[in-house]
């Protein structure tokens, strides 16, 4: 209904030529129905003679000045005394002084009518562009790039659509770095060269931050203008003498149908640019499957808050167990989510997704409070076991978090060396600065912290010396693969030499024999964790699991002792 009114006020404003004429012919008919009507109501001296300013306005809103003066001066000739009289039952004829004077009111409505449309007309134009164009650079916004699709798919009907969305990566650090004069400049550039690799069926648009969009006529190929884009846009940009080095990617959507509105064609071709970062492509092209996926990413973002307030999370503990003395030592917490609809959701999905939101920060919360709860439980039935919960970096967002841990720490008594903080070595190494006083605060209060997935975040090992680790776990890959492949068994022997050279003790998972766990033991690494003992458990199954296996140790023990 509201773009039915849209398109006729459009239309009126600025009509085609057809539209024109019909106009024109209309504004004359409706002069001759008035002069009649003046006549029929009897004569120039009633006041009917002011139906002359309906079509006069009419014609000067919509021709404008020339359009006003013409049906003025059309109105001018009929009303002559030869044609009207002012008393027409009798018979009294004008006077020419009467009809000179009113001539001129005709005159000076027709100019006035005009020459108001035409200012009105100019405003709603500059209101218009400044509408359709995005401000930095100058560029058609969505707005104008929607107007630009509506109308080529008037003309096009049956042809499919094709966008392609530009995204620059990192354009939000760019921006923290130099500033958003600077970035403003380089994006005005970016849209420049983009506007200069494409030719005239293809229309540019801007999407603010959100990078570019191009329109492409559906007889071009998609991949030949992105080669050309390639070729024209930076990679390096200097503005204000900063060179900025960009990192381009472009995402292809073919749209399904003709009638396929622009806002679905911009949001696939956004998540087929969005996969090409991910996966470390220039380009992609939109399938079917990535909707479906990414619909199904936006329902577990949906469902995960739900899902933290409605017990669906819930945590599974893999224990750890000392290759010295095969006593079970401390467990990790790990977290499981049972969807109502889409069943078990591993973590390393959820967990990233969350990551996306804010809703990262009551889960950890979540976390820590049932973890802490559950330690609390093991602790009164003596277990002398040791906490491990995993933390990535979006997990110390929140800055209340680190008290957080004190005071519920402090809530049920549990002291600090019976936890640990797991953070995998590639948060670390990406972001050192940022943990640093995080984990030194953590490690003053007395938390031991965990190098997790050692060996696969990066090939710099300085943070090991700046940041306060007690442990490294190494990496499952190269547990798997020790056996059968003399580089990763390389690797864990080192690694199991450089955590003893830094007084660090050295967790190996992911075991699953007894041939792995015995090499393990023969290169002296100190911590066990794996399918071979245990699979991660739920608190109850975890709980039977560590008593039984606490009394065995106690057996062996005495067995020993009495042995001795
Ligand atoms: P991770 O911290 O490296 O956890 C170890 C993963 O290895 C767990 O997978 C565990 O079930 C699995 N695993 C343990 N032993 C073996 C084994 O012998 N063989 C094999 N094949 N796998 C083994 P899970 O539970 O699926 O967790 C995956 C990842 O999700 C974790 O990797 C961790 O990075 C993340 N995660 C889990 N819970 C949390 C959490 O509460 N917070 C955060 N931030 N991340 C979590
Ligand atoms: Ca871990
Ligand atoms: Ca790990």
């Amino acid at each position: 209904m509201k773009k039915t009114f849209e398109t006729l006020i459009d239309r009126l404003l600025y009509p085609s030529i057809g539209v024109r004429i019909l106009l024109v012919f209309t504004i004359m008919i409706l002069e001759g129905v008035s002069a009649y009507t003046v006549h029929l109501t009897g004569g120039t001296t009633y006041s009917y003679i002011h139906v002359f300013y309906i079509p006069i306005i009419l014609a000067g809103t919509i021709f404008g000045f020339s359009g006003g003066g013409f049906a003025a001066l059309l109105a001018f000739a009929l009303t002559h005394p030869s044609i009207l009289a002012s008393d027409v039952a009798l018979g009294t004829p004008q006077s020419l002084e009467n009809w000179a004077f009113r001539g001129i009111f005709f005159m000076l409505i027709g100019f006035l009518s005009g020459v108001s449309a035409s200012i009105f007309r100019r405003f709603l134009k500059s209101r218009e562009e400044r509408l359709l164009r995005d401000s930095i650079t100058g560029l058609p916004n969505f707005l104008g790039l929607r107007k630009v699709f509506r109308k080529r798919h008037a003309d096009l009907e049956n042809d499919q659509p094709s966008v392609i969305v530009i995204l620059i990566r990192r354009l939000q650090e760019i921006d923290t770095a130099v500033g958003p004069n600077t970035t403003e400049k380089l994006l005005w550039n970016v849209g420049q060269d983009l506007k200069n690799a494409v030719d005239d069926c293809t229309t540019v648009g801007s999407l603010g931050t959100g990078g570019f969009a191009l329109l492409v006529d559906p007889k071009k190929s998609c991949e030949q203008i992105i080669e050309t884009c390639k070729k024209q846009l930076g990679p390096v940009y200097t503005i204000d003498k900063i060179p900025l080095f960009l990192e381009i990617h472009y995402g292809v959507v073919h749209g399904e149908s003709a009638k396929e509105p622009l806002s679905s064609l911009l949001r696939k071709a956004k998540i087929a640019a969005g996969l090409a970062v991910e996966n470390e492509r220039t380009s992609m092209r939109f399938e079917k499957e990535d909707d479906a996926k990414s619909k199904r990413n936006v329902a577990l973002i949906h469902d995960f808050s739900e899902a933290i307030r409605n017990n669906e999370l819930n945590l599974h503990y893999q224990p750890k167990i000392s290759f010295k003395t095969g006593r079970v030592i401390g467990v990790e917490a790990l977290v499981r989510w049972k969807h109502p609809k889409y069943g078990m959701i591993p973590p390393n999905e959820f967990i990233p997704l969350s990551e996306t939101t804010v809703l990262i920060n009551p889960f950890t919360k979540w976390l820590v409070q049932e973890s802490f709860k559950q330690l609390a439980r093991w602790r009164e039935r003596k277990f002398p076991i040791t906490l491990s919960l995993n933390f990535s970096m979006k997990n110390f967002q929140d800055p209340t978090v680190v008290e957080e841990i004190h005071k519920i720490r402090k809530l049920y008594e549990i002291p600090p060396s019976d936890l640990e903080i797991e953070v995998t070595e590639s948060a670390v190494a990406n972001d050192i600065n940022k943990v640093a006083d995080i984990l030194l605060n953590l490690h003053k209060q007395g938390i031991k912290i965990a190098v997790d997935d050692f060996g696969t975040g990066h090939s710099a090992l300085h943070y090991l010396f700046e940041l306060p680790f007690d442990i490294i776990k190494i990496d499952q890959v190269f547990i798997r693969s020790m056996l059968s492949n003399s580089a990763a068994d390389a690797i864990v022997r080192s690694a199991i030499l450089l955590g003893h050279e830094l007084n660090l003790q050295v967790v190996a998972e992911g075991i699953e024999t007894k041939e792995e766990f015995d090499r393990l033991k023969s290169m002296g690494c100190d911590i066990a964790q794996g399918f071979w003992f245990a699979r991660p458990m739920p608190a109850e199954l975890a709980t039977s699991w560590i008593d039984s296996k606490l009394k065995q140790d106690l057996r062996i023990r005495k067995e020993v002792k009495k042995g001795g």
